[in-house]
């Protein structure tokens, strides 16, 4: 595996790659890998014959109170976990190759990212993440890259630029990587203490009982949501969100009809989490 940090020389094992008629398949990633980043590396290794995972910490995408200084990075180990996966080169850029002197461009996804994270973190957290996707696209020209569910609004958002933009990527969405106990895996459970690890998996808990709900044919989106409330209610958990939309253009739902995404986010302890089910009307189950 090749760690590259500059962008010609990544043009240049891409271009290599290409000629000899790889397709090419990228994971942004900002580090701190765990279980859900190598999943997406190994879909990604299947699917392609140039693997690359990008490793950079985005600054933009950090609100000013927000946890960009403390962010846990540790290059070498997470190094040693890509080249156990096979993967062909890392890019870990620095914050001066990605953003030059006179950097002047963001991309604004209008609407879905006004709710949600958008509305609990500020617009300036997908504003963040759509520019540096975009960027990472036109610098890696990918066939194919891989996003996890676990950031379902995110999915959305880089959908909707890369329809929007005409760009020339196949966008993947990889289901969520848990634990054993059901919390979803984060670069963020480090900053969990033993008392708020057993907390945190309230938030799967809270979807658990809504899907369940859901499951026996409640379409009630008070009701859902109820449910689900008062999981984290008995666990001392005050959501930043927790809500029923629509997932596709993540418009609020009142009835589940078809699909919709439940999605939380929290603040546990010392670290914010999010997680999401996707809850389908039973009418649907058994079916594709
Ligand atoms: P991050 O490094 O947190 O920006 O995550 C990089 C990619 O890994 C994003 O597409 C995430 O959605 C994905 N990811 C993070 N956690 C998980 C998880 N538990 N399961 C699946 N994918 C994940």
């Amino acid at each position: 595996m090749r760690i590259i940090r500059t962008i010609p020389e990544l043009r240049a094992a891409v271009s290599d790659a290409r000629n000899d008629g790889a397709s090419v398949g990228l994971v942004p990633t900002m580090g701190a890998f765990h279980e859900g980043h190598l999943s997406l590396m190994r879909r990604a290794r299947e699917d392609n014959g140039l693997v690359v995972v990008s490793l950079f910490v985005n600054p933009t995408q950090f609100g000013a109170n927000e946890d960009l200084g403390s962010y846990p990075r540790d290059e070498a180990r997470d190094a040693a976990m890509a080249q156990a996966e096979g993967v062909d080169v890392l890019f870990a850029p620095d914050a001066a190759e990605i953003y030059p002197e006179g950097f002047a461009t963001s991309i604004h996804v209008s609407g879905l990212t006004e709710v949600l994270d958008g509305a609990s973190r500020g617009a300036h957290h997908f504003d963040g993440v759509a520019t540096v996707v975009t960027k990472l696209f036109g610098i890696v020209r990918p066939d194919v890259a891989y996003f996890g569910q676990k950031d379902a609004q995110q999915v959305l958002v880089v959908r909707r630029l890369v329809r929007d933009l005409n760009l020339d990527v196949r966008i993947e969405a990889c289901p969520i990587v848990r634990e054993a106990d059901g919390l979803a895996m984060s670069s963020r459970n480090v900053y969990l203490d033993a008392a708020a690890r057993a907390r945190a998996t309230a938030l799967n808990r809270a979807l658990d009982a809504a899907s369940a709900l859901a499951d026996a044919g409640e379409r009630d989106a008070a009701v859902l949501i109820d449910a689900a409330s008062r999981v984290l209610d008995e666990a001392g958990i005050r959501p930043d969100y927790l809500e029923l939309r629509d997932n596709d253009d993540l418009h609020a739902v009142t009835r589940l009809d078809g699909e919709a995404l439940l999605a939380v986010a929290a603040c546990v302890g010392a670290a914010r989490l999010i997680d999401n089910h996707i809850l389908r009307s039973t009418d649907l189950k058994g079916g594709a």
